[in-house]
């Protein structure tokens, strides 16, 4: 299978531009030697640079339909091993070089994209699989080891194991990445979030320095946990080169299901009593009936279900799901068959961006009591853009006190060209849908993401969503990074972002 990248902005040949430039902040020709003597891979060919200069953000994949990155690394840095990334990080700190994080780039908020230039620190070398323990049901990995290669070498050891973590770009992001993001796999409602399966992280922080979180075995009260300060620090914190963390026998027994409710409130709610009893059904996803027509093919609004455990609690789960779902209208459970066929088919985004169809999709979590009147008002706020075409839903991960819900938007506005101040018609209907939509997030204070992060898209909103909180955050990336090397420009750190 080949990998689905976002396009290439040097496909075409066309000449490179940049959509943010930065002044050129360069390492040192005698950093550069000793980096290359450790071992590490070192280019400054241009379209190296440029494929590690974009993610999938998706404003940015139309910008490479222009031949555009959003920003450019002045070189490229590919380590395999946390003593390189240690070397990298003091000559970068030494020298006040900015370094970026980059691992599968399938960041969709432009947070691997190196806004201010100067290192691309690409740590998909990391790729060893270090240690499995059968008894304990922990994993040691490396940071770059990507989706395929940990779950089929979890699937080979003994009777089998998996971590449980299976996000819709399980193909192409890394364990480092999911890490950085605070990610979240497609069954997170019997394994957890990334942030529920880590034990304890090698990280190496802006000036080399290298420290072991945690790891001290499933629990601890010793002080507070350092590990979470860097889940979810998306590269800004300092650098992560291992993680353990718990895994669970494959699973015995599966069972599938789907109902049809006649409205989307309903649904939820059915989701909310499930959750409220007690029962993780490992997949529980409720769509509108937009994306149920679209999905499934059907008009109404789709619940599936999937559960896999120890066969004691798969019927137990299921039994409390069919009570729930008592109200609706049963459906084949072939319908979880085209999901699963499906779940991972990321080929939809590139030709629409192509065709100047702006597309996004915008993830949130609120708690259960303000869910059935946000999806109204963002659905609401989204359509009252001037060119969108479509917005939709559907509920992805749900918990006992709340649940993530997807939006989706997508728009045609006029010709490019059109300008609005430093954006074009397209960029200005993105943020615009983004903005709306933010606005109203903060205002109910509920979180404006629940998995893919922050980066360059959300830095706008974070000091407002998190208030005085914040300022520790800004705090303790000073403490940690003073001359601000780390992945400048993400999180809502740095002045002047030009996004
Ligand atoms: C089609 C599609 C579907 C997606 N579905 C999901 C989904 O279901 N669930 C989900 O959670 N996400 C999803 N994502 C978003 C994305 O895949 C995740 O954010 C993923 O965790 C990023 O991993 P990566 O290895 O690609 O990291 P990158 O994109 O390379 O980096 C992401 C961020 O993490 C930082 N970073 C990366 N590695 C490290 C490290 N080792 N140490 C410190 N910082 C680091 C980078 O600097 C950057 O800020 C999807 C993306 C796409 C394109």
């Amino acid at each position: 299978m080949t990998t689905p990248t976002p396009p290439s902005p040097l496909a075409d040949g066309a000449s490179l531009g940049v959509r943010f430039p930065h002044d050129a902040v360069a390492l040192s020709l005698t950093a550069l030697e000793s980096i290359r003597k450790s071992g590490a891979a070192v280019s400054v060919d241009e379209t190296v640079r440029a494929e590690h200069s974009r993610d999938w953000w998706p404003v940015s994949i139309g910008w490479a339909a222009q031949g555009n990155v959003p920003a450019l690394a002045d070189v490229v840095i590919s380590v395999t091993t946390t003593e390189q990334v240690a070397m990298v990080l003091r000559h970068c700190n030494d020298e006040g070089i900015p370094v970026t994080p980059t691992a599968g780039r399938s960041g969709v908020c432009g947070g691997s994209v190196p806004l201010h230039g100067g290192v691309a620190l690409d740590l998909t070398g990391l790729n060893r699989i270090l240690d499995v323990d059968e008894t304990s049901l922990t994993l040691r990995v490396e940071a770059g080891v990507f989706g395929p290669e940990l779950e089929s070498h979890l699937a080979s050891v003994g009777s089998g194991y998996t971590l449980g973590h299976w996000p819709q770009s399980f193909d192409l992001s890394t364990v480092g990445g999911w890490l950085a993001c605070r990610g979240a796999g497609q069954y997170s409602t019997r394994y957890g979030k990334i942030e529920d399966m880590v034990r304890g992280l090698v990280v190496v922080l802006a000036d080399g320095t290298v420290i072991e979180t945690d790891n001290h075995g499933p629990r601890s009260a010793m002080g507070p946990n350092l590990t979470q300060l860097f889940v979810g620090a998306e590269g800004t914190l300092g650098v992560i080169t291992e993680a353990t963390l718990a895994i669970h026998p494959t699973a015995p027994c599966e069972q599938r299901g789907a109902w049809g409710f006649a409205s989307f409130d309903e649904g939820l709610d059915a989701c909310r009593r499930i959750l409220r009893r007690g029962a993780t059904p490992a997949v529980l996803r409720l769509y509108d009936t937009i994306e149920s027509k679209r999905t499934f093919d059907v008009d109404t609004n789709v619940l599936i279900v999937l559960d896999e455990a120890d066969a004691h609690i798969v019927d137990a789960t299921m039994a409390i799901v069919n009570e729930e779902t008592q109200g609706a209208t049963s459906l084949e459970s072939s319908l979880v068959d085209i999901w699963l066929a499906h779940r991972n088919d990321v080929s939809a985004l590139t030709p629409l961006w192509n065709a100047k169809v702006v597309v996004d999709t915008i993830e949130m979590a609120a708690p259960w009591g303000s869910l059935s009147d946000l999806t109204d008002e963002i659905l609401a706020a989204l359509r009252s853009v001037d060119g969108t075409m479509v917005a939709s839903v559907h509920q992805s991960h749900a918990y006992s006190d709340g649940a993530c819900l997807y939006f989706t938007f997508a728009g045609r506005v006029s010709e490019r060209g059109e300008s609005y101040g430093s954006l074009d018609a397209e960029e200005n209907y993105y943020r615009t849908c983004w903005d709306r939509v933010s606005t109203l997030l903060n205002e109910r204070h509920v979180a404006l993401s629940h998995h893919h992060g922050i980066g360059m898209n959300r830095g706008r909103y974070l000091p407002d969503a998190l208030g005085a909180s914040f300022g520790v955050l800004q705090t303790l990336k000073t403490a940690l990074d003073p001359n601000g090397i780390m992945n400048p420009g993400k999180l809502g750190f740095g002045e002047g972002s030009p996004w």
